[in-house]
């Protein structure tokens, strides 16, 4: 198993779903984490002392709103004051939004761009340095199976995913010499509150039932027929931490059931 003791990771959006299982794992394989993320505080302050409590590390949390730049520069120096630098970046935070492009509501188009691709921006810049001076960094970009390909209805989430692999493209170049891995994990639909609040959406925009949705929309383009795990992702981040993935850098990892293949 991967050892990540004297690490420090940053996972935007932690409080739920995808983001909470890599925190998880990463804190499991030894790492210092910042979690991040809305939710109920004291929901949130309940994960952040279980996991506290098993691990036996300080884990912190900061509330910051990744539409905004001030506080996610404020998370990320706190989180130095605490622990010294970041060593691995999981880009996680997002959000969707299901509306043909017609009826497109501006701010949701504003607030997807912001957390989904801007956010990993701001929190890139502001770590790089600190990875290339060290000499080891990985920033782990969850983008998505639309990061590759589009669905209709989300025009801001397809928008930002692809513009978040290009982002991990170019990122990766500019430190490919400093021991800096850049990546995107593209999972399919993964069942979380993300999938789960978008299901009655699509049903209405495609005038059909929740469980079609789930059927003939979500599961129609992941050839497995399955849901991916949070797991299956967190395994993948662990993977990409570890010295086997020294060298790749640049990528985008489909784990999307063959989804893309078709
Ligand atoms: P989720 O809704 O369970 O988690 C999203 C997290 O982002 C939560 O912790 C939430 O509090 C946080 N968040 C939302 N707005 C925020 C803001 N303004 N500032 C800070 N945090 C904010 O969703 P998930 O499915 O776990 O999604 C995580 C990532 O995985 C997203 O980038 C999503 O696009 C991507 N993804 C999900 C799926 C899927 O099927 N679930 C598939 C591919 C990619």
């Amino acid at each position: 198993m991967i050892n990540l003791d004297g690490k420090t990771a940053l996972v935007t959006g932690s409080t739920s779903g995808i983001g909470l299982a890599v925190a998880t794992g990463l804190v499991n394989a030894g790492a210092n984490v910042i979690l991040n993320g809305f939710g109920n505080a004291q929901e949130i302050e309940n994960i952040r002392a279980n996991i506290q409590d098993q691990s036996g590390r300080e884990i912190l949390y900061s509330p910051a709103d990744m539409t905004k730049p001030d506080e996610i520069s404020d998370m990320i120096e706190t989180a130095k004051a605490k622990f010294g630098m970041i060593d691995i970046l999981v880009n996680n935070a997002g959000i969707q939004h299901v509306s043909p492009i017609e009826d497109f509501p501006p701010e949701k188009w504003d607030a997807i761009l912001a957390i989904n691709l801007t956010s990993a921006f701001h929190t890139t810049r502001l770590c790089l340095a600190d990875m290339k001076s060290t000499g080891w960094g990985r920033i782990i970009n969850i983008a998505s199976a639309h990061s590759l390909v589009a669905s209709p209805f989300k025009s801001a989430y397809v928008a930002a995913k692809h513009g978040i692999a290009g982002l991990t493209k170019t990122v990766a170049l500019e430190s490919a010499e400093y021991g800096v891995t850049v990546n995107a994990i593209s999972p399919g639909y993964v069942l979380t509150p993300l999938v789960e609040k978008q299901i009655p959406d699509t049903a209405k925009a495609r005038s059909i039932s929740e469980e079609d949705v789930k059927r003939d929309v979500l599961l129609a383009a992941q050839p497995t027929k399955k849901f991916v795990s949070v797991d299956e992702v967190t395994q993948s981040a662990l993977f990409l931490c570890s010295s086997a993935a020294d060298s790749i850098t640049g990528t985008n990892l489909s784990i999307d059931g063959g989804w893309t293949a078709q």
